[in-house]
Order: structure tokens, then C-alpha cells, then sequence
């Protein structure tokens, strides 16, 4: 009863469920959601089965493409998106960690060229279950706990 009332208040949209709480800070930055015109609700520290603790957003009138999905993928493996339509639960998408992340990504090797120069990051994937991301410029791996979104 109570999981259905978390879910329920959109019309249309994207509700991104099962995030640990821990990295919910995480997922606003990686979807810039400071700065989204839709109205967006944040619920923290919601009781979860599987996680104890688990955190929500509920995005209105904000559906997302494949590549915004695969761009939560990293730093959320197991999430959850619930698509939205006239208040019921029209799709359940799961993600998938992508083979190549270009762009939003800081390379952490302080010496590469992409921390000193106008470069777009480019990375493989080169581990997709614990997610260590192989930079293409200096080929050196940031690896999941180093993952740091570029603005
Ligand atoms: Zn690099």
C-alpha cells in the first residue's frame, strides 16, 4: 500500500526507482536535474527490501533516451525506470552498462591531456561489472569509486 503511494503522484513521466541512498546525490548531478524545466520529486530513505534503505525521483513529462539510461547504468547498475503514462505503469526499463562512455565522464589521471585541454573524454568500459572505465587518451582506468561527473 504504502510502495503504491510512493510511485503513483505523476501523470506522465520517468520515476527512477531502487537507487541506494548513498547515490542519489549522484544521479541529480548525472541528470543535471538542477537545471531540468520539469518538476521533479526527490524522496530519500524510503524502507526497500532489498537495499534497507532506497531512494525515488519522479520526473514529470520527462521520458529518456536510450544513452540518458545508459548514463545512469554506471553509476546505478541494478536501477529501476518506470515509465509513466495517465498514472499507470506503462514500461519497466532496466539498464545496461554501455560499452563506451564519451563525454560526461572526468578522466582521474590527473597528467591526461583531457584535465588540460578542451577535449571530449572518451572511455571503454573495460570492465562492465565492476565498471572500470578505460580512457582512450592516456589508457589509464577510473574505476567506479573515482567515477566523477563533468558539468
Ligand atoms: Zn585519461
Amino acid at each position: 500500500m504504502k510502495k503504491e503511494l510512493q510511485v503513483r503522484a505523476i501523470k506522465d513521466g520517468t520515476v527512477i526507482d531502487h537507487i541506494p541512498t548513498e547515490l542519489l546525490f549522484k544521479v541529480i548531478d548525472l541528470l543535471d536535474l538542477e537545471h531540468i524545466t520539469s518538476s521533479v520529486t526527490i524522496g530519500n530513505n524510503y524502507s526497500s527490501n532489498r537495499l534497507g534503505k532506497k531512494a525515488i525521483i519522479k520526473i514529470e513529462n520527462k521520458f529518456f533516451e536510450d544513452d540518458e539510461v545508459n548514463k545512469i547504468a554506471l553509476i546505478v547498475p541494478n536501477v529501476k525506470l518506470n515509465i509513466i503514462k495517465d498514472y499507470q505503469v506503462v514500461d519497466k526499463k532496466v539498464v545496461s552498462v554501455p560499452k563506451k562512455v564519451v563525454g560526461f565522464v572526468k578522466c582521474m589521471n590527473p597528467k591526461c591531456i583531457t584535465n588540460h585541454e578542451e577535449i571530449v573524454t572518451r572511455f571503454d568500459v573495460a570492465n562492465a561489472e565492476d565498471i572500470d572505465l578505460k580512457c582512450v587518451y592516456c589508457e589509464k582506468i577510473t574505476d567506479y569509486q573515482n567515477i566523477e561527473i563533468k558539468k
